[in-house]
């Protein structure tokens, strides 16, 4: 998949997965006991430092959850879940995850009877669609919409720009719904337009979707098949920015994946919340397949469906090649925005190394940000992250992953930038709180 630079002067390119008549159709898995829903504390700071009280979700151990209810922290909580299947909950603990973010798991003992305890809430509302009524129950959707951005009264926004990209490498997910999905993605096109009032919408395609793009009702754009063109930073500086010098900036355009636009529009059309996420599973002998899978399913239950067996040291990545998180447990969930997971083995992981950088310049010629990746580099390593915040454009990165990719001496250059960039986030949040 990559062509490597000759002699260092050209830059490598990698290129997007591409969806074609081949494609298997996806498989379906269900749960199998249990559900595991993770809230991300950090949506409201209030609940960061709350310690034992931050595990205290609206529902306690015991109590019977419906399918679609929502799981939130509090009564006006702007971060929630929704269950999607119905049954008990088994228990409610909190945990500390990826750079020290704190989450709540709520376990939800299944009970067989999803398609029968079917939460009312949203039925009730969506002869009426609002934005209100989007923004209060179907943040949890596949794909994650998020509505907030039109409460911004400073940021209002002027395009609904729907990604019928991948923005990762080996992830098929919005592709697949372009292709087998258009008219439902017109649906919720159709929908947005109508409750936000906004009229310009734009459907961003890779060129071989193109022309089954045309029936979506939206403009449609189309972006190249190399890696990192489908990123939204990307796509708003070269793609947007040149029909409207405004929408150089990330205000003023809400973006939305073709999945969740889908899962909008058949929420309103038929009532029900569509809870199951579309995911490339990629197995540790490379073999891909699209699977079908309720939200908040163990990783085990799609690991037995494929017979594989995670052993000591093996990796699971959630998210694609670039861009994805390790874990290493088979206990964690499908979250709404999973689009890929990758089991690696043991022995075809490439271990980083403690080796210098040697100035190769590798990461300079990839880096679509145009950072001087070799010299924030050495800022970083030694710590000094404001420094490199002010001298070395650590927040202009994208955080693409190119340049941990394309480096010789196998730095971790990623992920010492989103360490920075956690850590210089949170101390301003808790400088901002003293205040
Ligand atoms: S992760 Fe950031 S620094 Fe690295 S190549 Fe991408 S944009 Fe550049
Ligand atoms: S960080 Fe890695 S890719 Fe960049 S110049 Fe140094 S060795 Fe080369």
């Amino acid at each position: 998949m990559i062509k490597r630079s000759f002699f260092g002067l050209v830059k490598p390119k990698l290129q997007y997965e591409i969806i074609d008549e081949a494609q298997a159709e996806p498989v379906s898995i269900k749960t199998s006991k249990q559900i595991m829903l993770y809230i991300d504390q950090s949506v409201d700071p209030s609940l960061e430092n709350a310690g034992e009280n931050a595990g205290n979700v609206l529902l306690k151990t015991g109590d019977q959850v419906k399918t679609g209810q929502k799981i939130a922290m509090t009564d006006d909580a702007a971060d929630y879940l929704l269950s999607s299947q119905s049954g008990q909950i088994s228990k409610i603990s909190t945990f500390v995850g990826i750079m020290g973010k704190n989450y709540t798991s709520v376990t939800i003992d299944v009970d067989g009877e999803s398609s029968q305890n079917v939460d009312e809430g949203f039925k009730n509302v969506c002869q009426a669609p609002s934005l209100e009524n989007a923004r209060e129950f179907l943040t949890g959707l596949p794909g994650q919409p998020d509505f907030n951005v039109f409460f911004d009264s400073e940021k209002p926004v002027k395009a609904i720009v729907v990604l019928g990209v991948d923005d990762d490498l080996l992830s098929t997910t919005n592709q697949y719904f372009v292709k087998n999905n258009i008219i439902a993605i017109k649906t919720g096109v159709d929908l947005l337009c109508k409750i936000t009032g906004i009229s310009n919408a734009i459907l961003i395609v890779p060129q071989h979707l193109e022309q089954v793009a045309g029936s979506s009702g939206a403009v449609v754009k189309t972006v190249d098949s190399e890696y990192p063109s489908a990123h939204p930073e990307l796509i708003m500086r070269h793609i947007l920015a040149s029909e409207d010098g405004e929408s150089k900036s990330k205000s003023g355009i809400a973006f939305f994946s073709a999945e969740a636009v889908c899962a909008i529009g058949a929420a309103y059309n038929t009532g029900k919340l569509f809870l199951e996420k579309l995911v490339t599973f990629v197995s540790k002998d490379g073999n891909k397949q699209l699977v079908s899978v309720p939200i908040g399913t163990p990783l085990q239950d799609i690991l037995n469906e494929f017979n594989e067996t995670l052993n000591d040291g093996d990796r699971v990545i959630l998210g694609g090649p670039m861009q994805g998180i390790s874990v290493f447990s088979a206990d964690y969930p499908v979250l709404p925005d999973t689009d890929t997971i990758i089991i690696q083995d043991k022995n075809q992981i490439t271990e980083r190394s403690d080796i210098a950088c040697i100035n190769c310049g590798e990461c300079v010629r990839v880096c679509p940000a145009n950072i001087q990746v070799n010299q924030l580099i050495r800022f970083l390593e030694a710590g000094q992250y404001e420094e490199a915040a002010d001298q070395n454009d650590l927040f202009s990165c994208i955080e693409c992953g190119f340049c941990s990719y394309v480096c010789e001496s196998r730095i971790p250059v990623f992920q010492h930038i989103k360490l920075a960039k956690h850590t210089l986030e949170s101390m301003k949040a808790a400088e901002e709180s003293n205040a």
